[in-house]
């Protein structure tokens, strides 16, 4: 028995029909899929690799990069994927950290990862964005003829390097139960059944697109539209065939400003889900309008799959990321001990989907997870007096003033509801007198006239004077990440020097 190959890719070999509709009309069946999957867990075993070996995969996007991850599974072995924006040097970190035996990366870059991974002692095989390459060729020599390697729920599955925004990556260590158990609540709360197509256009180095869509899709056997990325005009033509879309909020926000986005366009989709990066209440709103669906938003992070959501059935609620899961325990801490309702605090979070540990930083290890069992998550956060979780931000974020904590989404809310601006992103800058002072960017509405001091007006009387921005500027846009999510740390490096 082998936990989660049984309950993701084993069902496959009964499925005659489509698992993945492609961007070219093309399909692949769920026999035809589990095929590649044993081909390529013969093939890599034939590349040395073993049980609880880790297997870095740095490709793009395809039915054969999914397949690897079930490959990988087959094999006892842990999958390690990788943003595909990392360079080489960067590359070079994970390969020492996690001291894979093989590594996969597209054959335009062969040339340049070699001497990485030849220093590391790490086997190359190529995988490129058309599914061609070296392991497929090695895969294609095999008969499919494999019997999966015996895990249970504790043994790793998988190492997913946290994206590193505050701080050095950390390789998160989950298990087959870890992403089984996550999998099988959110099939059962969100209702995905086998008539479900989900679209499915979030890259899969991450949890998100990884382990919340693929596994949600292929535990419940429904079908998935498996784009290579998110494309506006792309995922509008494949919508109309789709019933759930899975997505960070930036696709929201790119489909609204699509007039082909309409009501009728998505008139077949039954749920739309948020996550990896906070929705705005704006969007959420303006999503209603358009389409008459409210997104469910949910909280996750790599280290712990999902972690909460609103409720499929009843109020889900915008600005907020709703209740534990089932089987999830959330508290909210203060200087060691929980606190009630409205008070802002970390969140600590225990349960099957909590992950093992950091591979190779027992000290890090140890700073984060209790030994009973608790998760320091890292982001502040409180429930309203309904229950209602919400997200204040990444407690690094916490701007500290003159002694005084501001929590950036307090200030930043404000400043969004003035009219003619978008959205902002706070932060804290260093001060000669007050340490730290409250620094706002600021991003208007397309076409708006809005003036730092204007804004700035705004929200002087709502704010007490040490939350009050000292001062702001104007920009066209927020750098984000691939997930969405506002680089805070990029804004601090940027403006550091303005109040020096
Ligand atoms: P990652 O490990 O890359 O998935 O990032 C996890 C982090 O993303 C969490 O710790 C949160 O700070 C943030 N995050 C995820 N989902 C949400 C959400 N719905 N609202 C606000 N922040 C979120």
């Amino acid at each position: 028995m082998n936990t989660l190959f049984d309950a993701l890719f084993a069902p496959l070999s009964r499925r005659q029909d489509p698992l993945l509709l492609l961007s070219d009309g093309a399909s692949l069946t769920g026999q035809a899929f589990l095929s590649r999957v044993l081909r390529q867990a013969q093939a890599l075993r034939a590349a040395g690799v073993v049980a609880g070996d880790r297997i870095a995969v740095q490709v793009a996007k395809s039915p054969e990069a999914l397949a690897v991850y079930g490959a990988a599974v087959a094999l006892g072995a842990v999958f390690l994927p990788l943003n595909t924006a990392y360079t080489p040097e960067e590359v070079d970190f994970f390969l020492g950290n996690a001291t894979p035996r093989l590594m996969l990366c597209d054959v335009t870059r062969a040339n340049a990862m070699a001497p990485v991974a030849a220093r590391r002692g790490v086997a190359l095989l190529t995988l490129n964005a058309d599914g061609s390459g070296s392991l497929t060729e090695a895969a294609l020599r095999c008969d499919g003829d494999f019997t999966p390697v015996a895990r249970g729920g504790d043994d790793l599955a998988a190492i997913l390097y946290t994206s590193g925004t505050t701080g050095r990556s950390k390789g998160a260590m989950l298990t087959h139960r870890n992403l089984l158990s996550n999998a099988e609540v959110l099939v059962d709360l969100w209702r995905f059944t086998r008539a479900d197509v989900l679209l499915h256009a979030l890259p899969i180095f991450h949890t998100h697109g990884l382990f919340v869509a693929s596994n949600v899709s292929l535990l419940s056997g429904g079908r998935m539209i498996f784009l290579p990325g998110f494309d506006a005009a792309q995922v509008i033509r494949h919508l109309p065939q789709a019933t759930t879309l899975m997505g960070v909020p930036t696709f929201y926000t790119r489909l609204l400003d699509d007039p082909r986005f309409t009501r009728d366009l998505v008139a077949h989709v039954r749920l739309f889900v948020s996550g990896s990066a906070p929705l705005l209440a704006e969007t959420h709103d303006a999503f209603v309008g358009r389409t008459g669906h409210r997104i469910l938003e949910r909280y996750g992070m790599t280290e712990t799959n999902m972690n909460t959501s609103n409720p499929y059935d009843g109020e889900r609620r915008a600005g907020t990321v709703g209740f534990p899961l089932p089987g999830v325990e959330l508290r909210i801490m203060v200087e060691g001990a929980e606190v009630g309702p409205e008070t802002v605090g970390m969140i600590e979070v225990r349960g099957p989907n909590v992950f093992k540990g950091y591979w190779q930083m027992p000290e890090k290890t140890a700073e984060e997870l209790r030994p009973d069992g608790w998760f320091i998550t890292g982001d502040l956060g409180k429930r309203d007096a309904d229950g209602y979780v919400h997200i204040v931000g990444r407690a690094k974020d916490l701007v500290i003033t003159g002694g005084y904590n501001v929590y950036p989404k307090e200030v930043e809310l404000l400043l969004d509801e003035v009219p003619g601006v978008l959205e902002s992103a706070v932060i804290g800058l260093p001060h000669p007198d007050f340490g730290e002072a409250v620094f706002a960017v600021i991003v208007p509405q397309k076409g708006a006239d809005v003036t730092v001091e204007g804004v700035l007006a705004a929200v002087t009387d709502r704010l007490a004077r040490f939350k009050q921005p000292k001062a702001a500027v104007i920009v066209d846009d927020l750098p984000r990440n691939t997930m969405g999510k506002v680089q805070k740390a990029l804004l601090r490096e940027t403006y550091k020097g303005w109040f020096n």
